[in-house]
Parts: structure tokens; C-alpha cells; sequence
């Protein structure tokens, strides 16, 4: 690890001038320490955010709740309004790592954590994402990586709470140059869809302060697959929220985490699920719609077949019969 300063921050204005243009932010360090470790990041200056007044709130309003960047993983996993209003958030948190990790690990930090590719992570390796000439994993160890790219890289994005915060349209407000943008989660990943340097939309110094989220989507789910049961990232993650009226869905939305360089989303499903009863067959055709333009690779064709299961059971959850 090379060597570096530390501060901590009292204030945003403070942490954007401390971090300047060569210092990295640290909050619960759990991503940030590893690839600090392995010599993937370089920073003259680790700013530590924990002390940021204010970040560290569950917040309800009546059209949308609030979560600052600073709430841990663990603390939305363990509030009951939350488990109450809005399910698929608290299942995601629950199945983010292990319990120690969620406990130091925050919002922030969970949705600008950086690519798992283990070509990425190994310190000798020059791959496209870290300015090389060649993505090593298009032909070769692929068995983690997307189903669906915009650009040569195939790293997917990893945060189970943005694939969550995705289908229930939440907005991630960041702070850029003292003032405060607010982002989709698809434009949060926008430009790893477009460059392969790119982990996501963030630029130098861009502060997450907190995320919003619309309560008008009062259903949501959440379901992952991975190789172990806990400690583990997910192979396929899905979130499906929507309002339920009559029985019909109503502004349903499906996202899928681990199988694009953004949170997937297929606006055509959306719309297809949109009104509809639930049921098996049409939680099958809106699984085949999501995933009718996947293009797999040698080793991960079998995310496929898992996402559809996946898609399926989570809308059959959302209705309450998975
Ligand atoms: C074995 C294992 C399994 C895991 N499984 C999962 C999983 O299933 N799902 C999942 O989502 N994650 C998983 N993780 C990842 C873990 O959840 C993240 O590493 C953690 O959430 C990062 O949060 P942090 O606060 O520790 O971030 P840090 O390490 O402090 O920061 C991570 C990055 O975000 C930046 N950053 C931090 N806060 C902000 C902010 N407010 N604004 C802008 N940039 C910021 C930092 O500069 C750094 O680049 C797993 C990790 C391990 C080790
Ligand atoms: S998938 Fe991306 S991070 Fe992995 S080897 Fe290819 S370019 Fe590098």
C-alpha cells in the first residue's frame, strides 16, 4: 500500500476541498481498503466522511423517504418501517455480505463500490478498465460477468442496493462542485455503460449525500442467487416494485443487478407488466422480454436460464406467492 494522508471531514464543503483532485472519500472502507491493499487505487489523501452531519438518517416524508449516504447497510436491514414499507430493500441489505461487513458498510460507499472482475483486482494485470488495450475476460474466465454491455468491457455492476433502488426509481442526490445533481440509478452507472474506464457516473470529488426514494411503489421484492449462501456477491440479483390496485400492477419496475455494467432495466417489460393481474405466465413473458437480447459469453450462459427463474419468482414474490 503506498503511502497517504488522512483527515476527516466536518463538512461537505471541507470534504470537497480536502479530497481535491488526488484524494479518495473513506466511509466504511470495506471496498476502498482492498483496492488500496492491491495498489489499484493510488489517493494522496484518504478523506474519512463518517463525521458529515446529517448522513446518517432514515427520513419519511409522504412522497418519498430518504437515506443518507452514511446509513449503514446493517441499519436498513434492521428498520421495521422499512422492512414494513418497502420489503425488497430490507431483503437486498440482508443479503449484502455478512453481518459485519453490513454493519460498517454504507450507502455510499455500497453503490460506488468499484468492478469485482478479478482481472481488475489483481494488481499485475493492465486490462481495459485500467487503460490497458485488452478485456481479458471476453475470452477467457467470464463466469461472473454481464450478459448485456455497452461498450468492451463486461464487468457488472455489483450493489444489490442499486439493483433495489432501481426498481423502486429512486435518486441518488450527489453533490458535485457544490451543488446538488440528482441521478436515476441508471444515469448513477451511465457512463460504465459507455467506458470501460468508468465504474460509474461519479467524477473526482462527486459526493453521494443521500438517496430518495418514492413511496408510490408500496410492493417490492427482492431475490439473489449466488454460489454461497452468505458472504458471497450475487451470480443474479432481481428487484421487482410496483403498486398494486384492484390486484393490477400498477408503474411496475424490474431490475436486474450482476448482468450489466448499469442496473438492467427493460422499459418494454415495464410497460408489458403494467395493468396486468400477476400471474406465472405473464411473469414469464416479462422474463422473456428482459433477457431476449442477452448475449452470453463461453462461461456464463447459464446466468440466463437462472435470471429468468429469477425474474419469475420475484414478481410471484411481489404479488406474495413465492
Ligand atoms: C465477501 C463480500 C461479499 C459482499 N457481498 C456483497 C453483496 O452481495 N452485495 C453488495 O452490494 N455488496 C457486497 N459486498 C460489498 C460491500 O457491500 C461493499 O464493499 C460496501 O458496501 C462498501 O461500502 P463502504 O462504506 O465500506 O465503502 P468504502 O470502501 O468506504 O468506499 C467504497 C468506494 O466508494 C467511495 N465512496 C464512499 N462513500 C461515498 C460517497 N458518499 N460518495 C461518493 N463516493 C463514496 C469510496 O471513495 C470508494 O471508492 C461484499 C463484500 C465482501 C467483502
Ligand atoms: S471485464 Fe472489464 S474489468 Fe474485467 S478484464 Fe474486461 S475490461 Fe477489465
Amino acid at each position: 500500500m503506498k503511502a497517504f494522508e488522512y483527515a476527516t471531514a466536518h463538512s461537505t464543503a471541507s470534504a470537497r476541498e480536502l479530497v481535491a483532485d488526488k484524494g479518495a472519500y473513506i466511509a466504511g472502507g470495506n471496498d476502498l481498503l482492498g483496492l488500496l491493499k492491491e495498489y489499484l487505487v493510488e489517493p494522496n489523501i484518504l478523506v474519512n466522511i463518517k463525521s458529515l452531519p446529517g448522513m446518517n438518517k432514515i427520513e419519511h416524508a409522504r412522497s418519498h423517504w430518504t437515506i443518507g449516504a452514511l446509513v449503514t447497510v446493517a441499519q436498513i436491514e434492521n428498520d421495521a418501517d422499512i422492512k414494513k414499507h418497502f420489503s425488497g430493500l430490507h431483503e437486498a441489505a440482508g443479503d449484502v455480505a455478512s453481518q459485519q461487513i453490513r454493519n460498517v458498510a454504507t450507502v455510499g460507499g455500497n453503490l460506488a463500490q468499484h468492478s469485482r472482475c478479478w482481472y481488475f483486482r489483481h494488481r499485475d494485470t493492465k486490462c481495459l478498465k485500467k487503460n490497458g488495450d485488452l478485456c481479458f475476460a471476453r475470452n477467457g474466465e467470464n463466469r461472473y460477468h454481464s450478459l448485456f454491455t455497452g461498450n468492451t468491457c463486461i464487468s457488472p455492476v455489483i450493489s444489490s442496493l442499486a439493483t433495489v433502488f432501481a426498481a423502486l426509481d429512486a435518486t441518488a442526490i450527489v453533490l458535485r462542485e457544490g451543488k446538488e445533481v440528482r441521478l436515476s440509478m441508471a444515469e448513477l452507472y451511465q457512463r460504465a455503460w459507455e467506458n470501460p474506464l468508468a465504474h460509474n457516473s461519479l467524477g473526482q470529488g462527486d459526493l453521494i449525500v443521500r438517496v430518495e426514494i418514492p413511496t408510490a411503489r408500496t410492493r417490492s421484492a427482492f431475490m439473489q442467487v449466488s454460489d454461497k449462501h452468505a458472504f458471497d456477491w450475487a451470480l443474479v440479483s432481481c428487484a421487482a416494485a410496483a403498486e398494486v390496485v384492484g390486484g393490477k400492477l400498477k408503474s411496475p419496475r424490474v431490475a436486474l443487478g450482476s448482468i450489466s455494467n448499469v442496473p438492467h432495466q427493460v422499459e418494454t417489460a415495464n410497460q408489458f407488466l403494467d395493468g396486468k393481474v400477476l400471474d406465472d405466465a405473464t411473469a414469464t413473458q416479462a422474463a422473456d422480454l428482459i433477457l431476449k437480447d442477452a448475449k452470453p459469453l463461453e462461461h456464463n450462459a447459464y446466468k440466463v436460464p437462472m435470471a429468468h427463474a429469477l425474474i419469475r419468482r420475484t414478481l410471484l414474490k411481489l404479488k406474495g406467492e413465492a
